[in-house]
């Protein structure tokens, strides 16, 4: 497990393009943290990364998008699980063939998703802890903290560190 610590939301963007050259078809991406932490503007550098069509965005109504990809790269499919229940629900979305052919990236899926894919990465968006001492952390305040937990054989021989840039250390 390992933590990266984007300064602004453009290095938000930066680190989601960067995985997204590790991503492929297949490959599940669980995205956990709070309301406003960052995980859509993670899923936008993604996207980017992936070079696929349509803007990724907060799904209002939508809970799963589809990005096509022209290129050679895979399709991305978004999906936003803030407003499902359950199981049942996540279920009746049929992942399965998203599951096999796109990179899957679901926010807010933990407790719910995990049981989809043995492999997966889990990432924890959020904000570092600790009070503001002085003006360089006052400055800092606006960095998120992005924690990367690689699960199964599928992560077991990559090198997130040659892709993302060295971790902090935590
Ligand atoms: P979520 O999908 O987790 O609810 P969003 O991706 O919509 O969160 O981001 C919420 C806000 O956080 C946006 O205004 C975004 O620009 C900002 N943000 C993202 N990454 C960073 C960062 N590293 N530092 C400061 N603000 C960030
Ligand atoms: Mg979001």
């Amino acid at each position: 497990m390992s933590t990266w610590q984007p300064a602004d939301p453009e290095a938000t963007r930066e680190l989601g393009r960067r995985l997204a050259g590790l991503l492929r078809a297949g490959d599940l991406v669980v995205l956990t943290g709070d309301l406003g932490a960052g995980k859509t503007t993670l899923t936008q550098g993604i996207g980017a990364g992936l070079g696929v069509r349509g803007q990724v965005a907060s799904p209002t109504f939508i809970i799963a998008r589809a990005h096509p990809n022209l290129g050679q790269g895979p399709d991305l499919v978004h999906v936003d699980a803030y407003r499902l229940q359950s199981l049942a629900e996540v279920d009746a979305l049929d992942l399965d063939s998203s599951l096999e052919d796109s990179v899957t990236v679901v926010e807010w899926g933990e407790g719910m998703v995990e049981g989809l894919a043995e492999d997966r990465l889990e990432i924890m968006v959020g904000r570092p802890r600790g009070g503001l001492r002085d003006a360089e952390e006052v400055a800092d305040a606006g960095a998120r903290t992005v924690t990367i937990h690689a699960h199964g054989p599928r992560w077991e021989d990559v090198d997130l560190t040659a892709a993302l840039g060295d971790p902090v250390d935590t």
